[in-house]
């Protein structure tokens, strides 16, 4: 089958790791939270480490008995702007290609998780977060968004439209080993494409993911694709290779051995280096494509070579999710250590009609948001236009209309609240909090009717006169300060 040669994805660029995000630290955990999480006789994951990988805290912070649930963090101030920044440059990418959002709760009945991402996934055997309810329905913390935006699209009759095309954003959870890249809560952004099967879509959705990492400023990520097959090839060619792994039984490793009968695929995605020796040779789905499915796949590398989106084919590429069909994909970065995958995803061409509605294909991916932050720089917190540097309770009563007519004219203003701190101590918090302008307004000031207005970038400064029309006097500030960008 002749099919466009892969385009080489070019060296990976080292980049500095902005966060703290999940880096095991040599800090011990403090007595109180050494004891392990109490494991139920159903919990077949393995027993957890001593070490934790608590989130960094400055190492004079107390510690105290309470804290966060291992593998879940806070997002603290200082992180925020990072966040913020990756969030809103999704939301506007994903808006000019014409997508909307769609927000699905945190939880859902637990039957859905199992029929579509698959009873013998890892997912659903040992990570979600289940429970009853007080009425004993049985729900689950939500391990992944598509399914809840597919449970969502069917209850709502979105099946109407042509094309739905929905992005999400938000927590996901997991009852993993928590280690450097993985979490028990951690954030995904994903999108869905639901109502075509044409290959220009799985161009689109990659070509997004490509625009998101350049905009964002991302580089050396590797793309790798695979075909994985649908209904028509994919059963034949599972069973072909469930009796090649038959034959190698000796040779792999315990969860391998369990999964060459439950699911096949997943062997050979396994990390295990005698496995992967072990089944090097075994037959690829890749040589087993239907016609269907191989004219679809070469589209596919047609259109990423046409738009010169450098992509690598990898035959082994299988999803852990089962309702992925024909394409599958990950973004993967050399400077993540064993968690390397940024972003996953595929098609999901019978998802819609598992789940009981019409026949409709899909495709999707979801990002994982703290592994795509380690690889950003660290983004700064806007700068305030104004800080205010009030001198006594004089000045401050008569500034307070006007530092309100500030903010309402659009100017972010900061303030320190001791108003009998010296000059000094005032002008150095105006620097920490990184002001473009400091207003200044003491004793001499009011008697003299004027307030002194100083650059903070340029030191030049400027009196600024103090009258009864604070709307008047803000407007007069505000002319100055400007606003806005940072
Ligand atoms: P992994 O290779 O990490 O096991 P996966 O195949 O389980 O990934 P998906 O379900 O495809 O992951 O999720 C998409 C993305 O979400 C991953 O590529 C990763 O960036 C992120 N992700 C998944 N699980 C976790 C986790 N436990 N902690 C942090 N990020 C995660
Ligand atoms: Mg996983």
């Amino acid at each position: 089958m002749p099919r466009p040669s892969a385009v080489d994805p070019g060296p990976g660029r080292a980049v500095s790791c902005a966060l703290p995000f999940g880096r095991p630290t040599a800090v011990t955990p403090p007595p109180d939270a050494s004891t392990p999480t109490p494991r139920g006789p159903a919990d077949p994951s393995p027993p957890e480490p001593a070490r934790e990988t608590p989130q960094d805290t400055s190492q004079d912070a107390p510690r105290f008995p309470l804290q966060a649930v291992r593998g879940a963090r806070d997002l603290l101030p200082a992180e925020a702007p990072a966040w913020q920044r990756l969030e809103a440059v999704c939301r506007a990418l994903f808006a000019r290609y014409g997508f909307s959002e769609i927000r699905t709760p945190i939880f859902e009945p637990t039957p859905l998780f199992a029929r579509s991402i698959g009873q013998e996934t890892d997912i659903v055997e040992k990570e979600m977060y289940t429970f009853p309810d007080k009425g004993g329905q049985s729900l689950s913390l939500r391990p992944e968004g598509t399914a809840g935006v597919i449970r969502a699209y069917l209850q709502h009759g979105l099946t109407g439209e042509s094309l739905v095309r929905v992005y999400y954003l938000g927590p996901m959870f997991r009852h993993e080993r928590p280690q450097a890249g993985r979490l028990r809560q951690f954030h995904q952004v994903g999108v869905e494409v639901i109502g075509s099967d044409r290959p220009a879509v799985d161009v689109e959705v990659l070509t997004l993911l490509a625009d998101l990492f350049d905009e964002l400023g991302v580089s050396g990520l590797t793309l790798e694709i695979n075909a994985i097959g649908d209904r028509e090839c994919r059963p034949a060619y599972v069973r072909l290779l469930a009796q090649a792994l038959e034959a190698l039984d000796d040779q792999l490793c315990a969860n391998c051995r369990r999964r060459r009968t439950t699911n096949p695929l997943r062997v050979l995605d396994c990390k295990v280096p005698s496995c992967r020796e072990a089944t090097k040779d075994v037959p690829l789905m890749l040589g087993h494509l239907c016609k269907a499915c191989d004219a679809h796949f070469s589209a596919v590398c047609a259109g990423l070579a046409a738009l010169a989106i450098p992509y690598e084919i990898n035959p082994r590429l299988v999803r852990g999710l089962d309702y992925y069909t024909r394409t599958a994909f990950e973004w993967t970065s050399p400077d993540l250590g064993a968690q390397n995958t940024v972003a996953a995803g595929g098609r999901y061409d019978r998802l819609v009609e598992d789940l009981g509605g019409p026949p409709r294909a899909g495709i999707g991916f979801a990002l994982g948001i703290e592994r795509l932050l380690l690889l950003l720089p660290e983004a700064d917190a806007p700068r305030p236009d104004v800080y205010l540097a009030l001198l006594g309770a004089e000045a401050e009563a008569r500034m307070l209309p006007v530092l309100r007519a500030l903010r309402r004219a659009g100017r972010s203003v900061e303030r320190g609240f001791d108003v009998e701190a010296s000059l000094k101590a005032q002008l150095k918090r105006a620097n920490k909090a990184r002001a473009r302008f400091c207003l200044i307004v003491g004793e001499n000031e009011l008697a003299a009717g004027a307030a002194l207005l100083k650059d903070m970038d340029g030191h030049a400064q400027r009196e600024v006169a103090i009258t009864g029309n604070a709307e008047a006097v803000a407007a007069e500030v505000a002319a100055v300060a400007g606003g806005g960008e940072t």
